[in-house]
């Protein structure tokens, strides 16, 4: 970290970037890190977040941002842990992916040594649903974070506020200045975190529809090519692949409900979509170490039937503290008792299940928090019993709801049914994995 010459004036900065200029790396640093020291008031930070947010930011300019903020705090080595591998996902509804696909990388002899979020708005996170497990702790001391990931090859914890605290400012800012959606904005939000964790390699899961942050393809592709050009930059192994978020990942959404569909998934029995994703991430993870695709895959999709990722799971589990008895028994999960379901209006096929509405429903429920802090219940969620495609007869039903004693039933079920189209014809069949980024 260098320090920022006081001569600087932040006034001319702000000017540069309005009239469409480039900073250099020290021009960012005065204004990143001098903002993170508290010597810029927010009100000059808010002036230059909009000048960015209409003027943009070239490739170099971005890995720039990046890099200053990842280097705003303390950085994760992970130094002589062998093949470390961190994954994201830049958020959806049902993406219960990382319960599955960490243990895969760990049993196929990749290290995960990873930090992991809780839910954000209508989509869900990995800390929260693995609460579902009594015991299990996301905080772990620096040392045994490491000494877990050399044992095991897996070792998760919730972010910590001394990485890339440069972030943690801007964004709160971002998100009170209307500067959330803003490409390079985002792509170094997230990639700072990534390269401060310290991974060698990162596989990137960038959802694109109605349930995900980017609504287009197009939107989608460009967030990818910029998270992949920054971290090529920085020497790692970046791999991003696009996916699918119109429609909820498998069947569950809900913190309990999608531990149980990801423990399904660890026994070879998961749903297609899922264990899909699960197999191509991995595949990418592998490829990125040099092994060649169709190999990747076999192996991949082989940890799902052997039971090595599972094996793999259970270890993590009570590594963490948590009971690992949870792990082959689903009676003992916390599932809601409520039920009601929403019913098909007529016969044919199913068109469209919107994953926001259904991610939605979940914090209407009481599922996800409508304020940072607040408590969530584990147990209720939403459960999709027929996808886009599918035949149904009028009545059937086609989503059930778990709740606790009625709590957000009518506002979920409102959301729920506002979000299910059936029409006459089958709709033509949408590919889950729709591009990747190298
Ligand atoms: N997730 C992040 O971490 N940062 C953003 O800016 C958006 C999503």
């Amino acid at each position: 970290m260098t320090t920022p010459s006081p001569a600087v004036n932040i006034p001319d900065l702000i000017r540069k970037k309005r009239d469409g200029g480039e900073h250099t790396r020290a021009e960012l640093e005065t204004l990143v890190l001098g903002y993170t020291r508290g010597e810029v008031p927010d009100y000059q930070i808010s002036a230059w977040l909009m000048a960015v947010f209409l003027r943009g930011m070239t490739p170099q300019e971005t890995a720039d941002l990046t890099l200053v903020m990842a280097g705003s705090g303390d950085e994760m080595n992970l130094g002589d842990l062998p093949r470390t591998v961190d994954k994201h996902s830049t958020g959806g509804v049902g993406d219960k992916t990382s319960l599955i696909l960490t243990p895969m990388l760990s049993a196929l002899g990749l290290t995960v040594a990873k930090m992991s979020g809780r839910g954000l708005a209508h989509t869900g996170g990995t800390i929260d649903k693995l609460e579902s497990i009594p015991g299990w702790t996301p905080e772990l001391e620096e040392d045994r974070f490491l000494a877990q990931a050399r044992e095991i090859g897996l070792s998760l914890v919730g972010q910590s506020k001394d990485l890339a605290p440069a972030d943690g400012k801007l964004y709160a800012l971002r998100d009170v200045t209307g500067t959330v959606d803003c490409l390079p904005l985002i792509a170094s939000s997230i990639m700072s975190k990534k390269l401060a964790s310290g991974a060698h390699t990162v596989v990137l899961d960038v959802k694109v529809g109605a349930g995900a942050f980017m609504r287009t393809l197009d939107d989608g592709r460009g967030l990818a090519r910029a998270m992949v050009d920054i971290g090529t930059r920085a020497g790692r192994q970046v791999r991003a692949v696009l996916t699918d978020m119109d429609t909820p990942l498998g069947h569950m959404a809900g913190n309990s409900l999608e531990v149980l569909e990801a423990l399904d998934t660890l026994r070879g029995e998961g749903p297609e979509d899922l264990t899909d994703l699960c197999v191509s991430l991995a595949a990418e993870a592998l490829s990125a170490y040099g092994e060649d695709e169709q190999s990747a895959r076999a192996r991949a999709a082989q940890t799902l039937q052997d039971g090595s990722a599972l094996a793999k799971f259970r270890a993590f589990v009570a590594a963490q503290g948590g009971d690992p008895t949870f792990v082959d028994d689903p009676a003992k999960f916390d599932v809601a008792p409520g039920r009601a379901e929403i019913t098909a209006p007529a016969a044919g096929f199913v068109q469209s299940i919107d994953a926001l509405g259904v991610g939605r429903a979940v914090l209407a429920l009481g599922g996800g928090r409508e304020r940072k802090g607040e408590a969530i219940d584990h147990g209720v969620g939403v459960e999709v019993l027929k996808k886009p495609g599918d035949a149904v007869q009028a009545g059937e039903t086609v989503i059930r709801v778990y709740h606790r004693d009625g709590r957000g039933l009518d506002v979920a079920r409102g959301l729920l049914e506002a979000g299910l189209s059936v029409g006459a014809q089958a709709p033509q069949a949408q590919p889950l994995i729709l591009d990747r980024v190298n």
